[in-house]
């Protein structure tokens, strides 16, 4: 069979663009979106993702302000610098690299951030706004802007771009957290799929990915999803990024063993990674937006 690669990287310029566009209007009327980043510490991956992230809100034109804490400092300090940018009216959107280090309680970190500039959409009122949407035109619509987890919101627009039907389909997501698997499975039913979440915990788990129109794969396990798990013609979204044997980059899926099965295929890396830092910035946009009402 062959198959179709989803292409993270062109989807992900084709919405930047369009997103530039935006900003440079909203900058017309007086508004220039800003994202503000609080990075707690010296974990290199979460250094080169908060780059990243800084990179991408330059070249869409949004205002982006760094700051950097040390590894040791204290909840009370954290809170405080959060507080801060709840504040300060140039911020529309705060985004809190995780993990943080172990003094430091990210749910109270995350619950403190006002919901109205939660960039990630991890803020228990965002995320309960979303278990509550009907379907899914409900979040674009929304006149209280709704900002959901930015990885998830991604593949959805994976879908969307490449015509991926969703309303009907076995839709298997393994891994239940709370940055992709739970509000994957929100999304996917807000658009009508059935959806079962499957993790660490499950029993015949092969026997539930098999049944899959749709697969997510959220675990964090090179390469875990193999062959005899991949049902002929599914669509198989990687979000996985871990390293291989030999040091190489790759998902929780054996991308080279599964994709003659799919329909549709991500890659890793271009696949799900751009669409998240994309997703940064097109809530960074709704949200500057609903600060004007
Ligand atoms: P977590 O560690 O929070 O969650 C992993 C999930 O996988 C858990 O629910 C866990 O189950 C489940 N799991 C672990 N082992 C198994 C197993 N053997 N069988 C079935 N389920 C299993 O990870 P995240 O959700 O934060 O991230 C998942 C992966 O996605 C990571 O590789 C991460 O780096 C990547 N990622 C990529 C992003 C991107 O932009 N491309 C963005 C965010 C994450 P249980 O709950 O029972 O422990």
């Amino acid at each position: 069979m062959s198959f179709n690669l989803i292409d993270g990287k062109k989807i992900s310029a084709d919405i930047r663009e369009g997103l530039a566009k935006e900003v440079q209007e909203l900058k017309k009327n007086g508004i220039a979106p800003g994202l503000a980043t609080l990075l707690v510490g010296d974990n290199p991956a979460s250094e080169i993702y908060v780059r990243n992230k800084h990179k991408a809100c330059q070249d869409a034109g949004i205002v982006s302000f760094n700051h950097v804490m040390l590894k040791g400092s204290s909840q009370t300090d954290v809170l405080r610098k959060v507080d801060e940018f709840n504040n300060d009216p140039k911020v529309h959107a705060i985004l809190v690299q995780l993990p943080m280090p172990p003094q430091i309680n990210p749910d109270a970190v995350l619950s403190l951030m006002s919901p109205e500039k939660d960039a990630d959409g991890f803020h228990p009122y965002n995320l309960g706004r979303l278990l509550a949407v009907k379907d899914f035109e409900e979040i674009e619509n929304s006149k209280i802007p709704l900002p959901v987890p930015c990885t998830p919101l991604g593949i959805m627009a994976m879908f969307e771009k490449c015509g991926i039907s969703l309303a009907g389909k076995n839709a298997v997501v393994v891994g239940r957290s709370i940055i992709v698997g739970k509000p994957m499975a929100a999304l996917l039913l807000s658009k009508n799929a059935t959806v079962t979440i499957v993790h660490s915990q499950t029993k015949n788990l092969v026997e539930h990915c098999r049944r899959a129109d749709i697969l997510v794969a959220a675990i964090g396990k090179a390469k875990m999803i193999t062959a005899n798990m991949v049902q002929n013609g599914s669509t198989v979204i990687d979000v996985g990024i871990n390293r291989d044997a030999g040091g190489k980059m790759c998902g929780d899926v054996d991308f080279d063993g599964v994709k003659d099965q799919t329909s549709w295929i991500t890659p890793v890396p271009g696949g799900v990674g751009p669409m998240t830092i994309t997703m940064l910035l097109k809530n960074t946009v709704l949200l500057a937006k609903g600060s004007r009402g």
